[in-house]
């Protein structure tokens, strides 16, 4: 999609710090990092919220599961502990209107957060 800063990351038109990427999912370092560990974990075909995710794209969300889980392996903080958070819509804290998932770590969470 024109216009869309994460469609560029993941179309290679803009840089960012990649540190996975397959056919489906990219994952590239937070440009304003809330934790010493956070990644944005991205499908490449673009969509718009988690609500916009259709029955049948379901297999998405496993790869963006599995790619966290890959992502906090290779930064070491699966057995420390991590968090997964995906914000859908304005009061879910999306600022980004391209589905995308956080791990973040490295710290200690709280909870609830704010
Ligand atoms: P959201 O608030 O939508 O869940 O998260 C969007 C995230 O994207 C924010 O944490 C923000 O810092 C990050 N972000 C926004 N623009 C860019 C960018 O151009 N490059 C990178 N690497 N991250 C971005
Ligand atoms: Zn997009």
């Amino acid at each position: 999609m024109i216009d869309c800063i994460f469609c560029q990351i993941a179309n290679h038109e803009i840089d960012a710090t990649i540190v996975y990427e397959d056919e489906e999912i990219i994952a590239f370092e937070d440009i304003d990092p809330q934790a010493p560990v956070h990644v944005l974990v991205v499908p490449k075909k673009h969509i718009h919220t988690l609500i916009d995710l259709k029955e049948n794209e379901g297999e998405i969300l496993e790869q963006l599961v599995g790619v966290a889980k890959t992502v906090a392996v290779m930064k070491h903080v699966d057995h420390r502990g991590f968090r997964f958070v995906l914000n859908c819509n304005p009061e879910g804290g999306q600022t980004v209107y391209h589905l995308h998932a956080h791990v973040l770590g490295g710290r200690k969470m709280n909870w609830p957060p704010g």
